[in-house]
């Protein structure tokens, strides 16, 4: 944590901003209800800096360079390579430290990119403000908020900075974060006469960090970044996590276990080395070097590097990722519990039926452009001769915080789609909002929306002179509270018949999949607004298509043969949300449940059903958490989607909790693993396939790491055995560590994702990354390139070559074997030969690389005296290439054989 005394500037320090008025609070930072102008903003900024927390102090470039010296094994090589360097071996000893320092600075590189691959990630995550600017409302990144910016905050918003309040409806925030208090706090916007009061009784201030529970308000920033209260208390910054996921976590205690297998094998050997007459100075390099060569010292860069890739891939399939355990749960995903409106459907609402006066009115039109007409019976009407029908539009618009605007490029709307829908409707009803006073057009008092309620109540100064409530929500909910029915001229009683009526028609609509919107309403006289919401006058009802996005069908099939099982979970209706499932291929069990139904299941009837529930309809949030606790208990892997305040228990709660970038809310978001930023189901998948591809990229890289060393292992434990001379010296063991382990592996991190891998069942999360399909292939590879090498080399020495040929032959091959190896292991199931070698270049890089350097030690005089090679002839190159050539041959076999194997089970 950096100290806090190096970002405080005097001037945000005034911790009594609660008790100014608000005119001496505008003056004193020289701002207005309309805001900053943007010049004066930036100014700001720069005195005051960023608005933002920070979170410790980063690592220097040159602590993590030097970090990858720190390793005892490379210290003794360094000092044993130096002490050799004086005796007798100069030029080797000088390969050796060139081999370790080029190993050591390619560590740094891939650490530094996986590093930067993070930082990119958190910088995506950040959060966003809505402020007035040059007077106009703009969301701009809440790092760029400056004191004296006057913002917006609504429900499910974080506060992005401490902000005196200076208008509020109905406010509550909760302040946990800060104080400790659980209970939602009530906020107001007058001034406080009290010196001296907690921060918690600071009820005209709200404080950066916590969040909007319900309501609405305008606040004026008065503290940015270490300056606000949340600063103060130096919490950590709370966006992307970069903490080691399981994985990673796993696989460095692995990575210990083989670095301790490593040294008592590299004890043995140079022990048993040492007893053949070799010198004891050389054996301890060796011995050293055989150590550094099985230990995966790449391992946790090559992890994070696939990992960081992945995640990256991810970002341009729309998926953020903002914990990174969740990539390798996401690979495991078998159920996707999904939203309806904006995730699977494309969120663009447009009227299509109105209902009034016990009649269907059909409406024309596309999108959010006000130009349609009304029709009856199939005969067009004009809507201002309809009785009640553009006085009903006009009560359902002004109930809605949504505007609709003229662009260049067409219409489009500010605000939420399913209230746009009901603008445009008015609007083609040739409703003028403009003729109401502006502000909010004339509401006086307000009940938001929230999708625990299912409607938004308003009163309305309509015309300036009569005040209405105006309800409008989910058709049970608002026929709940009326008692009266409009019909022409008349109100009437709302009675059986005509509630079935409605209901009725309602049905109807759902069953066309368009989503349903009933108004209500009374004149209101009094000047309290208690019970506003009772006996109300039922108005009309509103159908509105909302089209699936189109890419979601594919989507849909391709969790379908990937063994993940889609459910959509919404708070919309029954009817609408089956007839939009079944037009999307979701109904694989033709069941659905609704909210109230669920609430009657106990725990044990549930757990019967919830496996095999397609939709579940008219949803409350805390019945999500009910749901993916059920489908967890069972066993699964649950993705969850969510965006209101309400939904975050949920989110925390599923094994990857999904959030969406546009709809959701800060809070939502907060909660989640994953953050949509197109709010589209497809990217669920695409993700799921990423999560996919990195574990099997991570499982590819171990397979061919461990298949080699061991290998190698077994090659020169055989000449040991068979008391041959030792077949490779320090440096050449050094040099193929440096080429397979640095080089070849980290490419085979980053190959691109394999075709069909959405053609296979989730993973088992309880079988480990090495399962047994893994073992079986390193232990193949290891005994084949064992064999192989040693083969080779008894070969060699039999028939009467020198020492130092069949040692070059041993270390040629070895390296080819190994290359063959590599190209295998691109994939554990499908032929490699099918993989179009232009799909990951690093790897084709590297194998040339490795292929001109072997090629370069071997047969270029300079380098021969330090890597102890002799030239080798063609028929020798041959022979190594051809025997290596062998374990790419018997890997592809093997695979072929294991697939037959599968497809006959
Ligand atoms: P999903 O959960 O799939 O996103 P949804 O958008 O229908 O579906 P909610 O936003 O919780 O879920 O809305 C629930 C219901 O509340 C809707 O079906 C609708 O009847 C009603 N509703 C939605 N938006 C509003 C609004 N702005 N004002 C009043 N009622 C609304």
């Amino acid at each position: 944590m950096s100290s806090l005394n190096t970002e405080q500037k005097p001037e945000q320090i005034n911790s009594k901003w609660f008790t100014d008025e608000i005119d001496v609070l505008f003056s004193k930072l020289s701002t207005s209800r309309l805001g900053l102008n943007e010049n004066d903003a930036k100014k700001i900024s720069i005195k005051h800096g960023k608005n933002i927390i920070h979170d410790g102090v980063k690592e220097s470039i040159f602590k993590l360079l030097l970090e990858q010296f720190k390793n005892l094994l490379i210290v003794i090589l360094i000092i044993a390579a130096g002490i050799s360097a004086l005796i007798d071996q100069p030029v080797e000893a000088l390969a050796i430290i060139i081999i370790v320092l080029l190993a050591g600075v390619l560590g740094f590189v891939q650490e530094y990119q996986a590093e930067k691959a993070i930082d990119s990630l958190k910088k995506m995550a950040a959060h966003t403000a809505t402020v007035i600017r040059n007077g106009i409302e703009r969301v701009i990144p809440a790092e760029d908020l400056v004191q004296g910016d006057v913002v917006f905050i609504k429900a499910g918003d974080q506060i992005p900075a401490d902000l005196r309040l200076i208008e509020v409806i109905n406010l509550k925030t909760d302040e946990a974060s800060l104080t400790g208090e659980s209970t939602a706090v009530n906020k107001h916007a007058k001034s406080i006469n009290t010196n001296k009061i907690p921060i918690g009784d600071q009820k005209n201030m709200v404080f950066m960090g916590t969040n909007v529970t319900y309501g609405k308000g305008v606040g004026v920033v008065v503290a940015t970044g270490m300056n606000t209260e949340f600063g103060k208390i130096a919490m950590l910054l709370r966006d992307t996590e970069n903490r080691k996921t399981p994985l990673q976590n796993n696989l460095n205690s692995l990575g210990k276990k083989i670095g301790i297998y490593a040294i008592i094998i590299a004890i043995i050997m140079s022990v048993l080395g040492f007893f053949q007459g070799y010198p004891i100075l050389s054996m301890v390099i060796w011995g050293v070097a055989v150590a550094v060569a099985i230990i995966p010292e790449a391992l946790p860069a090559v992890v994070t590097i696939s990992i960081a890739l992945g995640v990256r891939r991810m970002v341009k399939k729309k998926a953020l990722i903002r914990k990174l355990p969740a990539v390798e749960t996401l690979g495991a995903t078998n159920i996707i519990c999904t939203d309806k409106t904006g995730t699977l459907t494309q969120d663009e609402m447009t009227a299509r039926l109105f209902y009034i006066n016990n009649n269907v009115y059909e409406i024309s039109g596309a999108g959010y452009s006000p130009n349609g007409t009304f029709s009856s019976k199939g005969s067009d009407v004009e809507p201002e001769k309809e009785i009640n029908l553009k006085f009903v539009l006009e009560l359902g618009a002004l109930c809605c915080d949504t505007t609709l605007h003229k662009y260049d490029d067409g219409y489009k709307i500010v605000g939420d789609p399913t209230e746009g829908s009901i603008v445009v409707a008015a609007a083609k009803a040739g409703v003028d909002l403009s003729k109401h006073k502006q502000s909010d057009f004339n509401r006086i008092y307000e009940i938001p929306f929230s999708s625990e309620t299912k409607r938004m109540t308003t009163v309305n100064l309509f015309n300036g002179e009569k005040k209405y409530v105006i309800s409008k929500g989910a058709l049970e909910v608002i026929l709940k509270s009326c008692k009266l029915f409009l019909i022409k001229d008349e109100i009437i009683e709302l009675n059986e018949s005509l509630r079935k009526d409605i209901l009725k028609v309602a049905n109807d609509m759902g069953e066309k999949a368009l989503r349903v919107l009933a108004i209500a309403f009374k004149p209101h006289f009094e000047d309290n607004y208690n019970n506003i919401e009772n006996n109300l006058i039922f108005g009309g009802l509103i159908g509105m298509i909302d089209p699936p996005r189109p890419e979601v069908k594919l989507a849909i099939k391709k969790c379908e043969s990937a063994g993940i099982k889609p459910i959509m979970i919404t708070g919309d209706n029954e009817v609408t949300a089956v007839a939009i499932a079944k037009e999307l291929g979701i109904m694989k069990y033709g069941k659905s449940i609704s909210g109230n139904e669920l609430e009657d299941l106990n725990e044990e009837e549930f757990d019967k059903v919830v496996e095999h529930t397609d939709v579940y309809a008219r949803i409350s949030p805390s019945h999500k958490l009910k749901i993916v606790n059920a489908l967890m208990k069972k066993g699964n892997i649950v993705a969850m989607t969510g965006d209101g305040v309400n939904d975050a228990p949920a989110l925390k709660k599923a094994d990857i909790g999904v959030a969406m970038g546009i709809k959701g809310t800060d809070v939502s978001r907060d909660a989640a693993d994953m953050i949509l930023t197109d709010d589209n189901f497809a990217s669920i998948v695409s993700a799921v396939e990423e999560g996919r591809s990195i574990f099997q990229n991570i499982r590819k890289y171990l397979v061919y790491l461990l298949g080699g060393n061991f290998g190698t292992v077994i090659g020169m434990m055989l000449a040991l055995a068979f008391t041959l001379p030792i077949p490779l010296k320090a440096v050449q063991i050094l040099f193929i560590n440096f080429l397979m382990d640095g080089l070849i592996a980290i490419a085979l991190g980053v190959e691109p994702t394999e075709l069909g891998l959405m053609k296979n069942k989730p993973r088992n999360v309880k079988e480990g990354i090495l399962n047994k399909d893994a073992l079986k292939f390193i232990a193949l590879v290891g005994v084949l390139i064992g064999l192989i090498t040693m083969g080779v080399f008894s070969y060699a020495l039999n028939i009467g070559l020198s020492d130092e040929k069949a040692e070059t032959l041993f270390f040629a091959t070895l390296i080819f074997s190994r290359l063959f190896n590599g190209l295998s292991c691109r994939s554990l199931v499908n032929p490699s030969m099918s993989m179009n070698p232009f799909n990951n270049i690093p790897l084709l890089s590297s194998i040339l690389i490795s292929v001109l350097f072997t090629y370069a030690v071997i047969s270029f005089e300079i380098f021969r005296e330090a890597f102890h090679t002799v030239k080798l002839t063609g028929v020798e190159w041959l022979l190594a290439i051809g025997c290596s050539i062998i374990v790419l041959i018997s890997t592809e076999i093997y695979k072929y054989i294991k697939k037959i194997k599968t497809v006959t089970d």
